[in-house]
């Protein structure tokens, strides 16, 4: 794939960060030309969490290189030279290419080739401009810092190969990552939440604590839940549903599949069909001797393609095979029905709000449904939890007039915002893509006042309940505005976990009417909304944010009985304890293995078991049990009913 270009209105948006990081990669290209001066630069753009810049070298930089060359490049920093910017003419620059002074310390004698090959890609009216550090020049459009000495700290942290502009035609470079901060402090803290990022990596702690596996023959993307994940997700299920019962959501059910002319309707067919699963035809029961016979017509004309022509054999008339192939295809079309996996599960509730007649009273209406949906990664793409073929998706379609529409969203709001509370979610960002009005009737649907009013409304609402947001221009979704949700970990870690979009097109689409106050027929406004997203990512998010250490409520396994002798009684007293446990609900297990006491503890304690009650005589006789808490030790021996009260109070509340 071509990697795209920036624009000149792109790079001015970079943030401070960026053009940091992008100056640090300057500032490591002119190191590695103090080691190698022959070195040919490519792009050298920042990118999450750093930059790197490419070059073609004969020798193989490998990290073994990396002290020599942050020491070169230290001393730049050093030097604190300014990046000044200079523009030149086309000419100007073509011929410093030549010269091999663009990306380079002095003139050499072999031309800077790929700056040259990106100057003659720059758009005859862009600017062009150059910067320099110190003896570096660089083909560069900046912006940058104003000195090398900004550049606070540093680290080289990685090199890979990657091709020419991204395409395997091109020649193979060196691409070497780095990172840079304002401060050693910032710099430190990074690598220290990458190294704690290790350790919670959900696909890791996923395996350790049974909660998710992937196997071959099910097929990539495709997660399964062991009894622990299965536990998180009723869990989670149970809270949305409580959650959107109490605010006026109903529930609803509907099948994983569907046929072709839906996602024509819907609008996902042609342009969506990449993603989606490829359909499965189906032929009718009576149809099938014909569909073979057209099958078989179909394989012997495609012998006839290698000559271009066929005999049609009634009338002996010469006809074009491609064209006969043709009117086969589309015969063998007409007998067979395709069906989808549904990628999405708008389409189908909408199907469900057209299916009573519907007014105004009964407005706003709210169909929810933990939906599974099958989406079509590439392989490439999937990872873990956080990219995956089947999803669950915590899926609700509010349908309303326009004078609703800044109530509803602003509950859909207070929800998002309460459930990042419950979770302790404490930073999180809504982006708020809106159309440009330049691009109506092509990027965005032709509806210039309702853009204007509901994303009028959607600031508004954004901007009184003092949620943290930012505004992105030219975004938006084909047929409204929508906000993306992201959230970071306990250890600053980012997901996108949901989005809201609000939808004027589909609605029209699919022809969905209300009788309005008038008894006119109008079109409801639509909102989508997920803020549990999927269980697939959102569970990923949990189990990275929590290391694993799930709140009560959550906890695959609440509560482990451990029993430190193996005595009759003992074991009587302790199974009337569990089932006491089991009847109210509570994901409660019983070790009675022979093993040591420790020994059963360290087990309790790696599986991550919220909360150990450790039984033996002296609490059996006292009708007490002893208290532990994972990670936090031993609390004591405490009457067994009051224990009790308190573990289910601590789950009924969902107390952190
Ligand atoms: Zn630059
Ligand atoms: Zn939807």
């Amino acid at each position: 794939m071509q990697e795209e270009r920036k624009t000149p209105e792109m790079r001015a948006q970079m943030t401070d960060i960026e053009r940091l990081r992008h100056s640090t990669a300057h500032v490591l290209a002119t190191a590695i030309l103090k080691i190698w001066p022959q070195a040919q630069f490519a792009a050298g753009p920042p990118v999450d969490n750093g930059f790197y810049y490419d070059v073609d070298l004969p020798h193989r930089i490998s990290p073994e290189d990396f002290e020599k060359i942050e020491a070169e490049m230290k001393k730049e920093i050093k030097a604190n030279h300014p990046f000044e910017r200079m523009e030149v003419s086309r000419d100007e620059a073509l011929e410093l290419g030549k010269k091999g002074r663009l990306a380079a310390l002095s003139d050499r004698d072999q031309p800077s080739k790929f700056k040259i090959d990106i100057i003659e890609n720059i758009p005859v009216n862009e600017k062009i401009s150059l910067y320099r550090n110190g003896d570096f020049i660089d083909l560069c459009a900046g912006p940058h810092i104003i000195r090398t000495g900004n550049i606070g700290a540093f680290k080289l942290t990685n090199v890979a190969s990657a091709y020419y502009k991204g395409d395997e035609k091109n020649p193979q470079l060196q691409r070497v990552y780095g990172t840079a901060f304002k401060t050693k402090k910032e710099l430190d803290d990074y690598f220290a939440m990458l190294e704690e990022a290790k350790k919670r990596d959900h696909r890791k702690l996923g395996k350790e604590l049974e909660i998710f596996v992937l196997d071959d023959d099910v097929g990539p993307g495709l997660p399964m839940w062991l009894p622990r994940g299965a536990a998180i997700i009723e869990e989670l299920e149970k809270l949305a549903k409580e959650t959107e019962f109490a605010a006026g959501y109903q529930r609803v059910r509907t099948p994983h599949i569907a046929r072709e002319q839906m996602y024509k309707k819907s609008g996902h067919l042609p342009y969506y069909a990449d993603s989606m699963f490829p359909p499965m035809s189906i032929i009718e029961e009576g149809k099938r001797h014909e569909h073979m016979e057209l099958v078989m017509d179909r394989t012997r004309l495609q012998h006839e393609l290698e000559t271009g022509k066929w005999n049609d054999p009634q009338t002996g008339d010469t006809v074009d095979a491609y064209e006969e192939r043709n009117r086969i295809d589309s015969k063998i079309d007409q007998l067979s029905e395709r069906y989808y996996l549904k990628a999405m599960n708008c389409p189908h509730h909408h199907k469900l709000f057209a299916a009573v007649p519907r007014s105004y009273r009964d407005l706003p209406l709210r169909f929810a449904e933990y939906g599974t949906c099958y989406r079509y990664e590439q392989s490439g793409e999937l990872f873990g939890l956080m990219r995956v073929r089947s999803m669950q998706m915590n899926d609700a379609h509010l349908y309303m007039t326009p004078e609703q529409f800044e109530t509803e969203f602003n509950a859909v709001n207070e929800m998002y915002l309460n459930y990042f509370k419950l979770f302790g979610i404490e930073k999180y960002l809504m982006r708020f893509s809106t159309h440009d009005p330049a691009k109506l009737g092509q990027k965005f649907v032709d509806e210039p006042e309702l853009w204007k009013q509901t994303e009028a409304m959607t600031r508004n609402v954004l901007k009184n309940s003092g949620i943290n947001f930012v505004e992105v221009p030219n975004e938006a979704a084909f047929y409204g505005p929508k906000i993306d949700v992201q959230a970071w970990s306990a250890i600053g870690r980012e997901f996108s976990i949901a989005t809201n979009q609000v939808d004027f097109a589909q609605p029209r689409r699919f022809d969905l009417r209300y009788k309005d106050r008038d008894n006119v027929d109008k079109i409801p406004l639509c909102i989508h909304r997920a803020p549990l997203g999927t269980h697939e990512r959102f569970i990923g998010f949990l189990i990275e944010h929590y290391a694993g250490n799930f709140p009560l409520w959550l906890s695959p396994e609440q509560v482990r009985i451990l029993t430190i002798t193996d005595e009759p009684q003992l074991l009587d007293y302790s199974r009337a304890v569990l089932n006491e446990l089991r009847s109210h609900q509570v994901r409660a297990e019983i070790d009675t293995s022979t093993d040591k006491i420790n020994g059963k503890i360290q087990r309790a304690e790696q599986m991550k078991v919220h909360t150990m009650l450790v039984i033996g005589k002296r609490d059996m006789e006292a009708n007490a049990v002893s208290v532990r808490l994972h990670g936090k030790g031993n609390l004591g021996a405490k009457p067994r009913g009051e224990v009790i009260a308190d573990l289910l109070s601590a789950i009924k509340e969902r107390r952190a």
